[in-house]
This record gives structure tokens, sequence and C-alpha cells, in this order.
């Protein structure tokens, strides 16, 4: 396996599942509250949902215990480059599924032990956390939201993509 970092939007797409025994009626979870499973975690993922709640505007943007993206390490993960076949160790990355037509994140999964070439932990939950925001939103060319995160900062680059498809009210960069 090639060791190269990559913070990777995973293509797993998870079988769209409708009518979760009670929560049939319930309504479709927005994907804006992130829920640490990893006391580790909890004061990073708190911090990535304030970042992003002022960048955005949304002030639903939130940690919280029953968020509805948890939020946990996974060790290991890899993932294949779609143009070159070549299988690469993921700092960490977001599997979503398709729900009547609309992408819905399912969870975040940070590696604990990330590659050295991987950015900061922090940087890497960012990262997620947009995607986590607007599952559909392809990659920046540059910046955080980068394929290969950039920088640490919420920049502009990133919230045009994440604001493309996740309504913003405001697009307040760091
Ligand atoms: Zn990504």
């Amino acid at each position: 396996m090639v060791k190269r970092f990559l913070v990777s939007f995973a293509t797993v797409l998870l079988l769209s599942v409708d009518g979760w025994g009670c929560a049939a009626h319930e309504p479709v979870p927005v994907g804006s509250t992130f829920a640490s499973l990893e006391p580790e975690l909890d004061a990073y993922v708190d911090a990535m949902a304030v970042r992003l709640a002022r960048a955005t505007g949304r002030h639903d943007v939130a940690a919280s215990p029953d968020g509805a993206i948890p939020v946990y390490f996974l060790d290991g993960m890899t993932s294949v480059r779609p143009d070159t076949g070549e299988v690469v160790e993921d700092c960490g990355n977001t599997l979503w599924r398709s729900q009547d037509g609309v992408f819905v994140s399912v969870e975040i999964r940070i590696d604990p032990t990330p590659a050295p070439n991987c950015p900061p932990i922090q940087v890497t939950l960012l990262h997620e956390g947009m995607h986590g925001l607007a599952p559909d939103a392809a990659h920046a060319d540059r910046g955080v939201f980068a394929e290969a995160a950039q920088g640490s900062r919420v920049d502009m680059p990133a919230l045009e993509r994440v604001c493309s498809s996740f309504e913003c009210l405001t697009m307040t960069v760091e």
C-alpha cells in the first residue's frame, strides 16, 4: 500500500434506509450536529462545530451528545483513488448515504494514529466536518477543503464549496 497523505471523502455509499423503526415519521436529520464518541475528541469536535457555525452563520451547527453525525476514531482507513487506482491511507473520512435522492452524512471517522504527513487531527476534523455539512460538495482546488488539506483555517475556497449545497447564512473566513 502506498502511504500517502490524503484526506478523502469516502466513496462508500451506504444503502438507502428509509423508515428506521419508529423514526419513520421523524424529519430527516439536517446533519448539522456532530456527536463525539471519543473523550479525546470532545474538545476538538466542539471547536470544529463552533468554527463552522461562525463561518456559515448557522447556529444549528453544533456539537451535542445526540448529534446527527457521530465522530469516532478508526485506524487503518484506506481509499482507492478513482483516477489512478492507487490505494492511499486516509487521515479521516466521512460516510454518507443517499436518502430519497438527498445526500445525508452518516458518520465521520478520524485516524487516531495518522500517517506522518497527515495534518493535525483538528485540521482533518475541520475538513471532514465540512463534508459532514455538505456531503455532495466537491473538494476545493486549494485550502483546507482541498483533497489533501492545505492550511488550517476556514477559507473562501472551502466556503464556496460547502455553501454550494449547505445553506449558509454568512460566509465568514477565519
Ligand atoms: Zn475530503
